[in-house]
């Protein structure tokens, strides 16, 4: 059995995932979004694309069945089990400058995108290459008519989670967003977990 990994409130990590592995992401309180990023591991130029992967799926809120593809086309990472249904792949990292744009009173955080770009430097990544991530958990309703969006709390309970297997060898950016309206104000730990998929 693979042991489960924390990732502090407001913190975010990155790792390997290698070509067959299980990434679970796991809410463990409830109402908490994890941002998910992946790049090919062999060449940090090819990464997770939503533009591409809403292409292909033809709607915007993914699950279990649905591919996640790369700029270049390839499938990185595929949604093998969901219990929440529910997600995220419009909107950026939270960041500095989302902060000042959304919380004008509050105290500016990095946010995902400072915590992820601060995880990913050790495999070659720099900040500019940090694109829209797939936000498990993140709630972000869309009015059909006028593509309106709102930001809700997520709708996950404690102990829902999403796990991925992945198509090709990957760097894997995973965080415990710090946006106060994505996580129903308060904020709390996401859990990982790798499994051999075999
Ligand atoms: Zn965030």
């Amino acid at each position: 059995m693979s042991r489960t990994i924390e990732i502090p409130e407001r913190s975010g990590t990155a790792f390997r995932l290698r070509k067959g592995e299980m990434l679970t992401v796991i809410d463990p309180r409830g109402e908490q979004v994890a941002d998910l990023l992946a790049f090919n591991a062999g060449d940090v130029g090819e990464v997770i694309s939503s533009g591409r992967t809403l292409d292909y799926a033809g709607r915007i809120y993914l699950t279990t069945g649905d591919k996640l593809y790369s700029n270049r086309s390839t499938v990185m990472l595929e949604i093998v089990e969901d219990t929440v249904g529910r997600h995220d792949f419009l909107l950026t990292p939270c960041s500095y400058d989302t902060f000042h744009h959304f919380y004008p009173r509050l105290e500016p955080h990095r946010g995902c995108f400072g915590n992820l770009a601060e995880a990913l430097a050790p495999y070659g990544v720099i900040p500019d290459q940090i694109p829209i991530a797939f936000n498990c958990f993140m709630n972000v309703p869309v009015d059909g008519e006028t593509g309106r969006l709102k930001v809700l709390p997520p709708i996950s309970k404690a102990g829902d989670h999403i796990s991925f297997r992945a198509a090709i060898d990957l760097i894997i950016g995973l965080t415990a967003c710090s946006a106060p309206d994505s996580n129903g104000g308060s904020f709390k730990p996401i859990h990982y977990r790798i499994d051999s998929g075999k």
